[in-house]
């Protein structure tokens, strides 16, 4: 089964707001094998809204349609698809109550007179019930195809797609004898290695990976390996998940060959990792960080249930304070500089010892765009992790804007601390 997207609203045209709501969609019709063969954008604008489901229709007789079925005068999406099936807008008296109330209700006022537009359905029309919001979704069904319509609200929406849109799509393919060939992904995740390391890793694998398409996707934490693979649907007989084992095989076989650079699946945070080896090991932790200015303990404290782990830490950003809070002695500041193997050790020490923690994690580094020397240029950073008496430290050379700096630095003193704990 086929279909496609049409995306209403002039601020996604102006590059205000992203189209978060296309790749959702796509997203979970991929899951249930519905392949979504072209996305289209258009603002606010009756005759455009028209064109565009009518050219979806002619290709693919099922559209899926978001924004733009809002009670103001830029809403327009309802009226434009009605025109298009010949249908004619019909006032809803008993909706029209029910709106009225919720408002009284919810906002102890008088509804404002454009809402009641939103009581007004096409002919034929059948709603989906919108949970979080006023406007109910709609299906056309006609001559020319199938539309679906759904508000722009991506809270909304992504919960009228799951909880009633992929089962209609789901509906309507077996009612039509498609076949669904759902996409299934899976991620593995990597870092403190480059893309290129990592196709070296895995060269002569390609052959033995079963039809699943292997994608590298590198950002500021690493590169992230993307595992796609269109699976059958299983037929009679077959147990749950069974499609899925050339992509689990797949997954198997890379995450041997990438070896200590994965640290896990896709919904997983590093920091996640780091907490979970000190918690199996009933230890706890703390931070002293300098051009970091807090990232790293942002990233602990991001994640639930961090406080039986973490204790807390030092943003010791100027020389005196690496010296009273975290007692750097002050003579090897000055002789080593700030941005030092020995000083980035000593601050995980001193932070250790102030929270009487058995961990420490300690980073100091020129973030850019000033402050390079030629010794010590713009990317220069020294992370230090500690656990019980043992230290680790490595100076990086990291690229990028200063945000780009602190954020691939952050990492990276996660991740010593990971490996520090894995090889002990
Ligand atoms: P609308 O239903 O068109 O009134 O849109 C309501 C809100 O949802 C506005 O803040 C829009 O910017 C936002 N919105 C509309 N379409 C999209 C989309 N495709 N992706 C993300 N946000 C959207
Ligand atoms: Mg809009």
């Amino acid at each position: 089964m086929e279909l496609e997207i049409v995306t209403v609203g002039t601020e996604l045209l102006l590059g205000f707001t992203l189209d978060s709501n296309a790749a959702d969609i796509a997203r979970a019709l991929a899951a249930v094998g519905a392949r979504v063969t072209r996305r289209v954008t258009v603002g606010d604008d009756e005759r455009a809204i028209r064109d565009a489901v009518a050219g979806s229709l002619r290709h693919t007789k099922l559209a899926v349609v978001t924004g733009g079925l809002g009670p103001t005068k830029d809403d327009v999406t309802k009226t434009a698809v009605a025109r298009l099936f010949g249908a004619p807008l019909e006032l809803d008296e008993a909706y029209l109550g029910a709106l009225t109330r919720r408002f009284a209700r919810f906002r102890r006022a008088p509804m404002p007179l454009s809402n009641r537009s939103q009581a007004e359905f096409p002919r034929g029309a059948t709603r989906i019930p919108n949970a979080r919001g006023t406007a109910p979704g709609l299906i056309l069904q006609g001559p020319l195809g199938t539309a679906v319509l759904l508000p722009g609200v991506p809270a909304e929406m992504r919960q009228m797609l799951g909880d009633h849109v992929v089962p209609f799509i789901e509906g309507l393919m077996s009612r039509e004898g498609h076949r669904g060939w759902p996409i299934r992904s899976h991620t593995l995740r990597t870092t403190g290695v480059t893309e290129s390391g990592l196709a070296d890793l895995l060269a002569g694998l390609e052959p033995g990976l079963e039809g699943v398409s292997l994608a590298y996707l590198p950002g500021w934490e690493g590169v992230d390996l993307r595992l796609t693979a269109q699976v059958a649907d299983r037929g009679e007989g077959e147990g749950e998940g069974d499609g899925d084992g050339p992509l689990l095989r797949a997954a198997a076989r890379i995450q041997d060959a990438i070896g200590e650079r994965y640290y896990g699946p896709g919904e997983v945070d590093l920091a996640e990792v780091v907490l979970a080896g000190l918690r199996a090991r009933g230890w706890r932790l703390a931070v002293a960080e300098s051009c970091t200015g807090g990232m790293v303990g942002s990233r602990l404290t991001a994640i639930p249930g961090a406080s039986d782990v973490f204790v807390g830490g030092i943003i010791a950003y100027a020389n005196d304070s690496k010296a009273r809070d975290l007692g750097v002695p002050p003579v090897v500041l000055a002789a080593e500089g700030a941005v030092s193997e020995v000083v980035a050790l000593a601050m995980a020490e001193g932070v250790a010892k102030r929270f009487h923690t058995e961990s420490a994690i300690a980073v100091t580094g020129v973030a850019g765009p000033s402050g390079g020397t030629p010794e010590k240029p713009v990317g220069t950073v020294v992370v230090a992790a500690r656990a019980l008496e043992r230290s680790v430290v490595r100076t990086l050379h990291l690229p990028g804007s200063r945000q780009e700096v602190r954020s691939r630095s952050t990492q990276a003193a996660l991740d010593l601390l990971r490996l520090l704990l894995a090889r002990s």
